[in-house]
């Protein structure tokens, strides 16, 4: 018996180590999300260990990016309100990728557009349903708001960036570190991890003559970092 109950502290004590390293190995090194605005008309919603942007679009009306993981949106339907924003004002929601810690919340929003790349249609499935597949280089317009989608497939095959208001959204094809760099998507829960350096690279070459549009990036899981600088060192370094 005692034997037993040794082996099970003994392989409840691997677990533990394990579950730890893999903590380390998906979020160690990520900078820390931070809620509140990161440019006029773009705010950070923080739900537990992911991201979801709230972005303005025309009077009374926003968009999202992303719907988050809590598929009671206590946290996005709080921040919400204290705009004095019920849920039937947002009018978009635009899905980074189809994982359902980024998709969960897209029920609370029945009203909304749910924009998300075609090939990540699929696997949004019946949680998000989506009612605008996009193309790579569409832009949909929202009152004042204009978002144009790119597609940058590897850690997701419809994995998508979106650029609206001066601020580039990854969603989780990559991260920014503590110290300010851009990293990766995280291979372990990407579909293709060669694939996803090889769209954030194309992407800086696509968007390097447009730079000065970009005043900050934003992230599925970590922080954001400013201007289009740290993205281009990324690129060169890969
Ligand atoms: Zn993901
Ligand atoms: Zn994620």
């Amino acid at each position: 018996m005692k034997r037993a109950l040794k082996w099970v502290a003994g392989v409840v004590g691997l677990l533990l180590v394990l579950a730890g390293a893999f903590w380390f190995y998906a979020f160690g090194s990520n900078s820390p999300i931070v809620e509140g605005p990161v440019v006029p008309g773009v705010e950070t919603v923080k739900d537990g260990f992911v991201n979801i942007f709230i972005l303005d679009a025309g009077p009374g009306k926003v968009a999202l990016v992303d719907a988050g993981n809590d598929k009671s949106g206590k946290s996005l339907l709080a921040a919400l309100a204290r705009r004095n924003l019920a849920p039937a004002s947002v009018a978009a929601i635009f899905l980074t990728h189809g994982h359902p810690d980024h998709t969960a919340g897209c029920r609370l929003f029945p009203g909304a557009e749910v924009y998300a790349m075609e090939a990540d249609v699929a696997l949004a499935g019946e949680s998000a349903k989506v009612t605008h597949p996009l193309k790579d280089g569409e832009i949909t317009t929202l009152g004042d708001l204009r978002v144009e989608a790119f597609s940058v497939p590897g850690h997701t095959p419809g994995s998508a960036v979106y650029l609206a208001r001066g601020v580039l959204f990854f969603g989780d094809s990559a991260g920014a570190s503590k110290d300010g760099e851009i990293m990766k998507a995280v291979g372990l829960f990407s579909k293709n991890s060669g694939e996803n350096v090889a769209s954030l690279k194309a992407l800086t070459a696509r968007l390097e003559p447009r730079a000065k549009e970009v005043q900050a990036m934003a992230f599925g899981h970590t922080g954001t970092v400013a201007g289009f600088a740290p993205l281009a060192t990324f690129a060169s370094h890969h």
